[in-house]
């Protein structure tokens, strides 16, 4: 199995920061990244981040790169997650949305719903809420071109809230990193068999 980790968005995408800019998205997402890649590979499973760049890389060249990976390993030996933070808005203010969740594009595998109900279930072990009213299938779907356009499962994480102040602090904190990484570790592990 290949794990392909994406770390979404790049230092260049606009308005990806708390309100008083302590938490930047792109960095976190690395840094997050990181750890779920160390982990797997400490773990034995190959985990490849196919954006190692600080800058943005398009979604296009993302899902290029992503497919590249499923068409040298094969489509079934292959999963991917991309790794991203909430936002309540956009206005440079706190908002008091809050939690977690898991989402798949609309085209979604069986396979792709699996791994984000795994997900989710790793998030509420480690004591995450769901964001809003969490759908009784436990994963949310948009229209995601990283999920939708790309040959294997893929599931994006939103975890939890960059202009919620609490969250912000659990996000930023070695706990929240820690156990933030440790979720995604914990249901790749479960979702290829281990
Ligand atoms: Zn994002």
């Amino acid at each position: 199995m290949k794990v392909i980790i994406d770390n979404g968005h790049g230092i260049n995408t606009k308005g990806k920061f708390s309100p008083d800019k302590r938490l930047y998205e792109w960095k976190w997402a690395r840094e997050v990244a990181q750890l779920i890649q160390e982990q797997l590979q400490a773990q034995g499973i190959e985990a490849v981040r196919i954006v190692t760049e600080d800058t943005d890389i398009s979604l296009k060249e993302r899902c290029r790169r992503a497919n590249a990976l499923c068409d040298k390993y094969g489509t079934g030996n292959c999963v991917l997650v991309s790794v991203h933070i909430n936002a309540a808005g956009a206005d440079g203010k706190w908002h008091n949305a809050t939690g977690w969740s898991g989402w798949v594009a609309p085209n979604a595998s069986k396979n792709s719903k699996r791994f984000a109900q795994l997900l989710y279930a790793e998030a509420e072990a480690a004591g995450l809420q769901g964001n809003r009213a969490v759908p009784a299938c436990k994963y949310w779907v948009g229209n995601w071109a990283i999920c939708r356009d790309t040959k294997c499962p893929a599931v994006l994480t939103e975890n939890l809230f960059q202009d919620n102040e609490a969250e912000v602090d659990y996000l930023l904190s070695a706990e929240g990193k820690a156990t933030i990484a440790k979720l995604h570790v914990n249901a790749i592990l479960k979702y290829i068999g281990k």
